[in-house]
């Protein structure tokens, strides 16, 4: 049955990020409940022909793209067809539409450290935040919590992992309450990976990885730069700091389990000795709808999880050998103050440049931990101070990529 109703009134939802994966995954479930949600704003960063069919259909109030020409282009366009949208340009108009009086939930899904500032306004104005930007909180995860507590916000983990985990978390925790693991009789959180597409490959075979390997993900259908995430295993080490700053967990307390079939979606072991499993099938629409919907459940349309097909569930270790970014990780989380935002910086260079095929799937990890070693490990002050070791960190993480590019070039030659 479906238990929205139409007695509600309408919830207001900024959707950030709206032409990706997550984006358009949202909108797909805001578009089988008309009666629940109505779409205020959407955005993008460049993408005008992926937007401007969005604005066609979900008539926002407002269209939002960073880059200037992007946005007189979906403005002549929107103008030529009649729409009332209207169009607004850069930072700023992120963090209006995210902070905007009239809105009630924000999907924070922004790719990367950009979507830092958007979720930061709607935490300080009190907002719903789906998040599924795990970067924020890699970057700034304890300013965000600050600013979520402060802000009256309610903060609901989009990421499946910890999506699943607080839905068998103990209910009515609120981040205001600080509470630890000890007051909920909580022992760990099993955060489950599926592997990636190189989860048995050997370290000869991971050193001569393609691009166009790399981005086939066994499970999940994702974004560029998440899907060469979970190839290095990079995105469990950003959800294991993820999970520190949403649960108030040390890093002693999340443990990673390989679960190549991703039914389960993480687990939570309590001091009884009960482990709290949540599954389905590997759907970003059911954590969204968790998202839209809480307290209430709605229909996603995510099938039937077919256990007697699916016939098994497998378990495994880690391999940080192998997956030497899921080890930094730990180390950055571990390190504390600036060293996750660094982490998080060097990883977004590498990875942007691997995309662009400029240097190899094992010199990923290489330059973050360079990066890692040469920098000074600070104590968190601002987001401001944040914003500089990030573009620091960016520079250097180039810096050695082009002597990386270097270096193999003259191998090739050689
Ligand atoms: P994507 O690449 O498919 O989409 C990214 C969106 O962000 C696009 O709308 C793009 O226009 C916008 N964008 C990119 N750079 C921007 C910038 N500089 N300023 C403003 N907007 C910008 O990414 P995705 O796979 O949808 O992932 C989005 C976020 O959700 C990531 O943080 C990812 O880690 C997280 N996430 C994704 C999944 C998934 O299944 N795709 C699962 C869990 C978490
Ligand atoms: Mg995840």
């Amino acid at each position: 049955m479906d238990n929205s109703s139409t007695s509600h009134q309408r919830q207001q939802v900024t959707i950030l990020g709206a032409t990706g994966t997550i984006g358009l995954q949202t909108l797909d479930v805001i578009a089988q409940h008309p009666d629940r949600f109505e779409v205020f704003a959407i955005t993008a960063n460049s993408n005008v022909k992926g937007l401007l069919p969005l604005c066609q259909q979900y008539s926002p109030k407002f269209a939002v793209m960073l880059q200037e020409k992007a946005c007189e282009e979906l403005s002549l366009q929107l103008k030529a067809i009649g729409s009332s949208t209207l169009v607004l340009c850069g930072g700023d108009a992120l963090n209006h539409v995210s902070s905007h009086e009239d809105v009630d939930v924000v999907m924070a899904a922004i790719v990367g450290a950009a979507g830092l500032h958007p979720a930061m306004a709607a935490a300080k104005a009190g907002k719903r935040i789906l998040l599924a930007n795990k970067e924020t909180l890699v970057m700034a995860g304890d300013l965000f919590m600050q600013a979520v507590v402060e802000g009256g916000a309610t903060l609901l983990p989009i990421d499946s992992e910890h999506n699943a985990i607080f839905q068998v978390m103990p209910r009515h925790q609120s981040h205001a309450d600080n509470y630890t693991f000890d007051h909920l009789g909580i022992r760990r959180i099993l955060l489950t990976a599926s592997g990636g597409p190189f989860r048995n490959s050997t370290m000869d075979e991971l050193k001569a990885v393609t691009l166009d390997q790399a981005l086939q993900h066994p499970n999940w259908v994702m974004g560029p730069k998440i899907t060469i995430d979970s190839a290095t295993m990079m995105n469990k080490g950003l959800e294991i700091i993820e999970a520190r700053w949403l649960f108030n967990a040390q890093a002693s307390q999340i443990e990673v389990v390989v679960h190549p079939q991703s039914v389960i979606h993480s687990m939570v072991e309590y001091i009884d000795g009960s482990v709290l499993a949540q599954l389905g099938n590997p759907d970003m629409r059911t954590p969204i709808a968790y998202g839209l919907g809480f307290p209430d459940r709605l229909s996603s349309g995510v099938g039937t999880l077919d256990l007697i097909k699916t016939a098994r569930l497998d378990f495994c270790a880690p391999d940080m050998t192998r997956f030497p970014c899921l080890r930094l990780a730990y180390e950055a989380l571990n390190a504390g103050g600036t060293a996750p935002a660094i982490l998080n910086a060097a990883n977004e260079v590498a990875v942007a440049s691997f995309l662009n095929e400029k240097i190899s799937f094992m010199a990923i990890p290489a330059i973050i931990e360079q990066v890692l070693s040469s920098s000074n490990i600070e104590a968190v002050t601002s987001i401001q101070q944040l914003e500089m070791v990030d573009a620091q960190a960016r520079q250097l993480a180039a810096k050695i990529t082009s002597t990386i590019q270097l270096s193999a070039s003259l191998n090739t030659v050689q």
